[in-house]
């Protein structure tokens, strides 16, 4: 045996002691070591890609001579916040847009969508989303449930094509859905808690250029959430006028603790800034009250996070694949988001689960999660989430509602030992409670 192997041997025997302390067993921990042995040129692939999206934050931020300076308050009117302006253009820069906006009074995801979309449709406008149904918040804005201030009210049509059978466009039924009236179409790239797949940047770029070969004028607005900094380029690099997201996801790193962006064409972003602030006031208007440094760092840390969240991903598909449960994507697919759902068709399972999510929390991790009737849901819903911002989702979190097939869909993690911690732990509690059986052949 040489040294370097007997190293090695001595290292995973405190780790495994270590774990042990943290409610880790010895089944559940060579279990995980096992499987992370066979993922290195997986986790090699994302960490090339962590690595060029870190230099084109880096990048970003030297050019526009990022200082000091940027990191100070501003209070009231906040006219001349230099660090706003400065963050604005770094996001532009990282998005290749001509224009951003970004800001701590986008209070969410959903805000950041309905300004993009509420700034940029008039009444007769129509707008359309080619990829089926959008994300559950997104039907009140449009108005497809009927709701008060939706787009609906305001005039606005919407138009919706469903997917094929196998998850493509349907390319003939989007042509005929495109009519005169049609002024932007909504693609959401991230799956969310659908069951179809992620589409990549370049499955959304044949769809913009599709779009855009019927009619040049139609805005394409893309729903970023959860895809940032996943692949090397982002749909405003093949053609969309505007990306929308949360920076308590993806691009905040972790440390935003508020916020929302939309990145696109001078004319798109302009006319949200009038609506965010009031015409006439735009984008001159609005105090950063000390956030700015926590919104350049979250971004400076973000495609390491986004790195770390994707690696705790792939990990738990490998895992709960082999354990013979139904994951999406599989341990093999290639990764457009972060979230990963896996399908246990049992209420007990999803429960213990989250059970494991939580108590390997930093914080609340002493907190039961408990199956209750959110409001705005069907059924019964458990969360898990022990965060440091409230409610962040890049922060590792899970959810389930609880009813058939009984998937749990997870994401996040700030680092990715802390997303296998996570993970190990979602095992360990699927064991104490005697609903783990492991896979033969192993150990
Ligand atoms: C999270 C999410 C939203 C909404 O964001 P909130 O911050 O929860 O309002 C919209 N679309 C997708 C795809 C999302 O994942």
């Amino acid at each position: 045996m040489n040294l370097k192997h007997k190293e090695k041997i001595q290292l995973n025997e405190s780790l495994e002691k270590y774990y042990q302390t943290m409610g880790i067993s010895k089944e559940v921990f060579y279990f995980c070591q096992q499987m992370e042995e066979t993922l290195k040129e997986r986790f090699e692939k994302i960490d090339r890609i962590t690595e060029c999206n870190q230099l084109k934050v880096l990048k970003a931020m030297q050019e526009h001579h990022l200082s000091e300076a940027h990191f100070a308050p501003t209070t009231g009117y906040g006219y001349n916040d230099i660090g706003r302006e400065t963050l604005e253009k770094v996001y532009a820069s990282i998005f290749h847009t001509q224009a951003a906006l970004v800001r701590p009074q986008i209070t969410c995801g959903t805000h950041a969508l309905h300004l993009a979309l509420s700034s940029n449709l008039r009444p007769g406008d129509e707008l359309i989303s080619p990829v089926g149904k959008p994300y559950d918040t997104m039907e009140e804005i449009i108005g497809i449930r009927p709701s008060k201030g939706s787009l609906a009210e305001y005039g606005v049509s919407y138009k919706q094509v469903e997917l094929l059978d196998d998850g493509t466009f349907d390319y003939e039924t989007i042509q005929h859905a495109i009519s005169p009236k049609t002024k932007m179409v909504t693609i959401q790239r991230s799956k969310g808690y659908l069951t179809r797949p992620t589409f990549s940047v370049t499955q959304i770029g044949e769809l913009i250029q599709f779009v855009k070969n019927i009619n040049p004028n139609i805005i394409c607005m893309v729903d970023n959430c959860y895809g940032e900094f996943v692949e090397l380029n982002e749909p405003s690099d093949v053609g969309a006028d505007m990306v929308v997201g949360s920076l308590i996801k993806n691009p905040g790193g972790g440390l935003a603790p508020i916020g929302g962006y939309i990145c696109g064409t001078k004319e798109c972003v302009e006319n949200a800034y009038y609506r965010l602030t009031a015409p006439g006031l735009g984008g001159e208007v609005g105090a950063t009250l000390g956030v700015n440094k926590d919104f350049f760092q979250g971004l400076f840390l973000a495609p390491q996070v986004v790195g770390g969240a994707l690696k705790g991903a792939v990990l738990a598909a490998n895992l709960y694949e082999k354990l013979g449960f139904l994951c999406v994507p599989n341990g093999t697919e290639e990764r457009y988001d972060i979230i990963q759902a896996v399908t246990f068709h049992d209420p007990e399972k999803v429960i213990a689960f989250c059970e494991g999510i939580q108590y390997a929390a930093p914080v609340d991790s002493h907190v039961t999660p408990t199956p209750w009737a959110m409001p705005g849901y069907d059924s019964d819903v458990i969360m898990a989430a022990g965060a440091f911002i409230s409610g962040a989702s890049i922060e590792l979190s899970a959810d389930a509602p609880m009813h058939e097939p009984f998937t749990v869909y997870f994401q996040g993690g700030l680092s990715y030992h802390h997303a296998k911690y996570g993970i190990m732990k979602s095992l360990a509690q699927l064991e104490h409670k005697g609903l783990l059986m492991f896979p033969c052949g192993f150990y």
